[in-house]
C-alpha cells in the first residue's frame, strides 16, 4: 500500500536558535590559541580521578582513547568489533589532506579553510574549519612520529597528490591503504595505554543506550554481544565516536557494521542532530550488478588525478570502449568545467554522472555508469608509475569485476559513502548534552554540505589527537557533577532490555535485512542523488508505514544470551527507521540546493545547485519528540565574516 502525506501536513514545529557559545570573539587565526589558553586545565595528577567513556576505535575514537590515556585520565573504550583496528577507518583509501605547503604550490592555511568552507557549499561554521586547516599540519607530524608510512617521492620527501575540490596538491597518501596505516598507528598508540592500564578496552560491546542524569550525560549502557549480558559503565564525560550512518541507504560504501544507534541513542534523549539530510554520494564506485548486493565498493577519488572520465557522445552507443574513437568521447567534466576538469568536488561529478546517464549515455548493463580511463596515464607515465600509485585499487577492481581496467577502462557510478550530518556540537565538540561530546563522522560539524575528498581521516584526527583532548579538559576540571541518581540508570537499562525482549517478541515473518534493504531503496530513490517534495513526502508516507510493519512482522530468531547477529540487525535498523523520517523532513524542509542536497526544484539554468543564502544559511538542528512526533527546528545562523559567500564555480 502506498502512503502518500497531504502536502498540506506539517512535519516539525520552530523552537528556539541554537548558537555556539564556545568559539572566542578574537580575530579567527587566534580562537584556537584563546580557547586553549582560557580553557581550564586538569592538574596532571588529578587527571586519574577523572574518567571517559569513549565509544569507537575507529581513526576518531582510536586517536582520542590513546591521548586521553596518555595525559592520564581513566579511559573506558568501547567497540563493536572483534579488534579496534576493523573499525571502518581501515576501509580509508586516498590519504588525508594537510596544508603543509611542501610542494610550494601556493597552499596555505587559509587556502585550506578557504577550499573546505566553499567545497561544503557555504554551509559549515567558519570557526571549526579554520581550526581544522590549523590542526592539519599537526597531524602529518604526529603520524609520521608514529611511523606511518606515507608514501615519499624518489628524495625521501613525503608525496602529495591531488583531491577534488582543489587546485593544490595536499594530499598526504600511503598507497590506497591510507585509513588503514593511519589507523595502525593510532590503534598502536592505543595498545600502548591499554598496555599502561590508562585505557581498558571493551571490544565486542555494542552502546545500546546513554545514560544521562541532571541534563549531564553519565554513562552508556551496552549489551556484550558474546554472552548478550547488559551492563552500565558510568563516567565523568562520554565521547561518542561512533561513526557515519551512510548504512541507512542499505547499499552503501561503508562497513557493513556501520549504523547510526549510538549517535540516535542520544539524540533520543536530547542531544540535537544537525543537517542529517547532508548524505554525500561518491563519483567513482562500481556501479551495482543486481539484487542481491548487499554492499558497494569505493574506487578512490585519487584515481581521478590520472583516470579521465567520459561516456560517450551519442546516447544509446553500446560499442565497447575501445571501438569508440576519441571524436566520438565525451569528457563531459573537462568540457563543462575546464578549471577543474576531473578534479570537481564529488557532489558535482556525482551529478555530472547521473546527468549524462539520464541523458542515455551511460555504459554498461542498465546504462548505469561511466568511463574512468587511464590509457593516456600510462601511456604518459608508463604502466609501472600507474601501478605503483594505484596498484592495490586496480587490482581490487579486477578481482570485483572481471575485468582488468589496464586494458579497458574502469565503469564507474555513484554510490553513498558519507554522511556530512551528525550530531550538533559546539566549538569544543560538545553535544547540547554537557557531558557528551561528539568526534569524527558521527558529528556534524566541518563539511557543511559537501565533504571535499580525503578531509574525513583529517577531521577525525584534528578532533581525536588534537582538539577533543584539550576542550574536554575544561568540563572534566569541573567534575565531578554532583550525585548520579540511580533511578536514571534503572530506567536506561530498563528501556534496554525492553526493545530487546520486544524484539525478541514479534516472532513475524520479515528478516531485518529485507526491511533495511525496502528502506534504502526508499531513501536511495527519494532522498538520494536528486530530490523532490513529492518525492521526500512520498517517502516519509513509506518509512512510517514501513516502520510499523517491521514493529509487527520483523522475525529475530535466537535469544538474547548468545551470539545473536540477527537481534545485533534488527536493533540498528528500528533506529534507521526512525533516522530516515528525520532525513526526509530536513531534506523536506531546506527548500534550496546546496552540496550534497539537491532539490530539482531549486537549481540554476545550467543545472547546478542553487543556494538560498537569505533563507536556509543555517545549521538545521533538530530535537527529537518522540518516534513518529513532529521534531522541533532549532537554527544556527552561520555567519560569515572572513569568506564572502558565493555561488560555487569550478568552471
Ligand atoms: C571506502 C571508503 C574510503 C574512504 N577513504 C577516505 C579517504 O581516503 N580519506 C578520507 O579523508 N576519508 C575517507 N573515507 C571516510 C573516512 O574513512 C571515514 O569518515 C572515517 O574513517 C570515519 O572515522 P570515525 O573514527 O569517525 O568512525 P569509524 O571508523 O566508522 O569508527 C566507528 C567506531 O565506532 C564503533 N561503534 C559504532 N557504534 C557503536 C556502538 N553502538 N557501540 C560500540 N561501538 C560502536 C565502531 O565499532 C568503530 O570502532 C572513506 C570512507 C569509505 C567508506
Amino acid at each position: 500500500m502506498t502512503v502518500n502525506l497531504d502536502s498540506s501536513e506539517l512535519l516539525f514545529t520552530l523552537g528556539d536558535p541554537v548558537a555556539d557559545t564556545k568559539a572566542p570573539q578574537v580575530p579567527i587565526e587566534q580562537r584556537w590559541d584563546d580557547r586553549r589558553f582560557h580553557g581550564k586545565i586538569v592538574n596532571p595528577a588529578n587527571r586519574r580521578k577523572r574518567s571517559v567513556i569513549v565509544v569507537g576505535t575507529g581513526l576518531a575514537g582510536g586517536s582520542a582513547s590513546a591521548t586521553l590515556g596518555e595525559a592520564g585520565y581513566q579511559v573506558t573504550t568501547f567497540c563493536y568489533q572483534d579488534s579496534p583496528r576493523r573499525a571502518h577507518s581501515v576501509a580509508a583509501q586516498g590519504g588525508i589532506n594537510a596544508a603543509k605547503n611542501y610542494r610550494n604550490d601556493g597552499d596555505s592555511i587559509q587556502r585550506l579553510f578557504y577550499d573546505t568552507v566553499k567545497g561544503g557549499d557555504y554551509r559549515s561554521r567558519e570557526s571549526n574549519v579554520y581550526r581544522l586547516a590549523q590542526v592539519s599540519v599537526e597531524i602529518i607530524d604526529q603520524c609520521v612520529a608514529q611511523g606511518v608510512p606515507f608514501a615519499r617521492d624518489y628524495g625521501g620527501l613525503l608525496d602529495t597528490r591531488s583531491f577534488g575540490g582543489v587546485q593544490v596538491s595536499r594530499t598526504f597518501y600511503a598507497r590506497g591503504q591510507t585509513g588503514q596505516q593511519l589507523l595502525l598507528g593510532a590503534y598502536q598508540a592505543l595498545e600502548r595505554q591499554i598496555a599502561a592500564g590508562t585505557v581498558t578496552m571493551h571490544t565486542r560491546h555494542e552502546m545500546l543506550e546513554l545514560i544521562t542524569s541532571g541534563g549531564r550525560a553519565r554513562g552508556i549502557v551496552v549489551r556484550d554481544m558474546v554472552t548478550g549480558e547488559i551492563e552500565t559503565h558510568l563516567a565523568d564525560a562520554v565521547v561518542l565516536a561512533s561513526g557515519g550512518y551512510g548504512n541507512v541507504f542499505f547499499l552503501s560504501t561503508n562497513a557493513k557494521g556501520c549504523n547510526v544507534t549510538a549517535t540516535w541513542r542520544a539524540h533520543r534523549k536530547g542531544a540535537l542532530f544537525a543537517n542529517p539530510c547532508y548524505t554525500q554520494i561518491h563519483p567513482t564506485c562500481i556501479p551495482v550488478s543486481g539484487d542481491h548486493q548487499s554492499k558497494l565498493t569505493l574506487m578512490s577519488e585519487s584515481l581521478r588525478n590520472d583516470g579521465r572520465v567520459w561516456v560517450p557522445k551519442a546516447s544509446g552507443d553500446t560499442r565497447a570502449p575501445g571501438a569508440i574513437a576519441e571524436a566520438e568521447r565525451d569528457y563531459y567534466l573537462e568540457r563543462i568545467y575546464p578549471s577543474f576538469g576531473n578534479l570537481v568536488p564529488r557532489d558535482i561529478a556525482s551529478r555530472a554522472a547521473k546527468n549524462v546517464c539520464d541523458e542515455g549515455r551511460g555504459v554498461g548493463p542498465g546504462g548505469r555508469g561511466v568511463y574512468l580511463d587511464f590509457a593516456d596515464a600510462i601511456t604518459r607515465l608508463g604502466r609501472d608509475a600507474v601501478e605503483a600509485k594505484y596498484g592495490n585499487l586496480f587490482e581490487m577492481y579486477e578481482r570485483i569485476t572481471g575485468e582488468d581496467p589496464y586494458q579497458v577502462p574502469m565503469r564507474i557510478y555513484p554510490a553513498v559513502h558519507y554522511t556530512m550530518g551528525g550530531l550538533w556540537v559546539d566549538y569544543d565538540l560538545q553535544s547540547t548534552i554537557a557531558g557528551l561530546f561528539v568526534i569524527g563522522e558521527a558529528n556534524f560539524s566541518d563539511h557543511g554540505a559537501n565533504r571535499l575528498g580525503a578531509s574525513a581521516l583529517m577531521q577525525g584526527l584534528a578532533d581525536g589527537y588534537f582538539v577533543l583532548p584539550n576542550t574536554i579538559a575544561s568540563y572534566l576540571a569541573e567534575a565531578p557533577h554532583g550525585d548520579l541518581d540511580p533511578a536514571d540508570v534503572d530506567e536506561a537499562v530498563r528501556s534496554v532490555h525492553q526493545r530487546i525482549d520486544q524484539l525478541l517478541s514479534i516472532d513475524g515473518d520479515r528478516t531485518p535485512d529485507s526491511f533495511h534493504r525496502e528502506l534504502g531503496h526508499l531513501m536511495w530513490e527519494y532522498c538520494g542523488m536528486e530530490r523532490t517534495e513529492a518525492g521526500l513526502r512520498k517517502a516519509i508516507g513509506e518509512i512510517r508505514r514501513l516502520r510499523e510493519e517491521f514493529w509487527k512482522r520483523v522475525k529475530v530468531s535466537g535469544t538474547n544470551e548468545e551470539l545473536n547477529q540477527v537481534l545485533e540487525k534488527a536493533g540498528r535498523v528500528a533506529d534507521f527507521l526512525e533516522l530516515a523520517e528525520l532525513m526526509c523532513i530536513d531534506a523536506l524542509h531546506r527548500e534550496e540546493s546546496c552540496g550534497g542536497h539537491f532539490r530539482a526544484e531549486h537549481q540554476t539554468p545550467d543545472g547546478e545547485a542553487l543556494r538560498d543564502d537569505e533563507n536556509f544559511a543555517y545549521v538545521a538542528g533538530w530535537e527529537f519528540t518522540g518516534t513518529g512526533g513532529k521534531p522541533v527546528l532549532h537554527k544556527e545562523a552561520l555567519e560569515y565574516e572572513h569568506l564572502h559567500m558565493t555561488q560555487r564555480s569550478y568552471k
